[in-house]
């Protein structure tokens, strides 16, 4: 996160002259009202969000919208298709399993969604270093977890019907979760769909059907400012298209040191994801890029290997740093 971003995010945490913190702002409070719209409209003019799409404050973690959305879109007696690509879509559909039918298929076979009640794709697998280049064209509503790339590229809203993002990777710190959701899908959900999952209940009470997330609404908003004042989403992914590609260039300088599992149409410009040809040289690699002061590049426990995140506060001198460091130990041999 940028040093600007955590500033002003401390800044706001001891309070001005009057001592009144962000940690102590009550959700009911004009400011925090005022602030939740902040973080709304910034997100709109960042995105280019159309008018006809609502936004939701939600908590629970990209998690909790596992279970909502088939909660809201997905009627009794229908089926919905997930697209398995990695981890993450596969522990989407897991949870989709238990509200209602599902058919689990691949992205070649988008042509079978057709007749669902919606299709759900994960555009970025964390986890696994893969992601979508393009949206995907579907015969049935697209619904999309963006948690890892939302902000890092242009949406295309004639093909979104649903969008989702726990907020912990491109928009600050763990604990809210936006959803952007088209108005017609509201008015849904089963009956029994618990109320703080609700996407019809939480936009009648503006998501403030309970206590939302205070603290990271507000960390979004200096994350959302910075953006904006840095270029918007457009600088985003020209910085994100460059850091992925030196970080893929200096793996492929040495095929002999470094595995990308992932075919070049399918890698993630957010999360390169690649292994050491000789899997018991992984943790020296970790522990020297320790040393060399790279940290968070352990892979994710169900993959192994090394994940790099290149999130749109990174800057490209840690980009640089990495770029050096990979090459380095390629040449160093062990
Ligand atoms: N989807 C994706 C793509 C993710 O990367 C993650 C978490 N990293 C999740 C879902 C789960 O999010 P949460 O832990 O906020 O529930």
């Amino acid at each position: 996160m940028p040093v600007e971003v955590r500033q002003a995010v401390a800044h706001d945490c001891l309070g001005g002259a009057d001592a009144r913190s962000l940690l102590s702002l009550p959700f009911t409070a004009p400011q925090y009202r005022a602030l939740q719209a902040d973080v709304d409209a910034s997100l709109r003019r960042l995105l280019d969000i159309p008018p006809r799409f609502r936004l939701l404050f939600l908590p629970g973690g990209a998690t909790a919208q596992f279970a909502a959305v088939p909660l809201n879109l997905l009627p009794p007696a229908g089926r919905a298709a997930y697209v398995v690509t990695g981890h993450w879509s596969r522990r989407a559909a897991e949870e989709a399993a238990s509200h209602g039918r599902i058919e689990r298929i691949g992205p070649e076979a988008m042509a079978r969604a057709e007749g669902a009640a919606y299709v759900h794709i994960t555009t970025n697998e964390t986890a696994d270093g893969c992601q979508y280049r393009a949206w995907p064209e579907v015969d049935a509503p697209l619904v999309a977890d963006m948690t890892s790339d939302l902000l890092t590229r242009p949406i295309d809203f004639s093909r979104l019907a649903l969008g989702y993002a726990a907020t912990q990777k491109t928009i600050g710190v763990p604990g809210l979760t936006v959803v952007i959701v088209r108005e017609d899908l509201l008015g849904r959900a089963r009956a029994y769909t618990p109320r703080v999952l609700d996407y019809t209940r939480q936009a009648e009470a503006d998501s403030r059907l309970n206590t939302p997330p205070v603290f990271p609404m507000g960390v979004a908003r200096h994350m959302l400012d910075w953006i904006e004042a840095t270029g918007g989403v457009a600088a985003v992914a020209e910085r994100i298209e460059r850091h992925g590609a030196a970080v893929y260039g200096a793996l492929e300088a040495s095929p002999g040191r470094y595995r990308v599992p992932v075919t070049p149409a399918w890698r993630s410009r957010v999360n390169p994801c690649f292994q050491l040809a000789e899997p018991a040289h992984t943790e020296h690699f970790l522990a020297a890029a320790a040393d060399a002061g790279l940290h968070e590049l352990r892979g994710h426990p169900r993959s192994g290997g090394v994940r790099v995140s290149l999130y749109p506060g990174l800057e490209t001198a840690a980009v640089d740093a990495l770029v050096g460091f990979i090459r380095a130990f390629a040449a160093a041999g062990t």
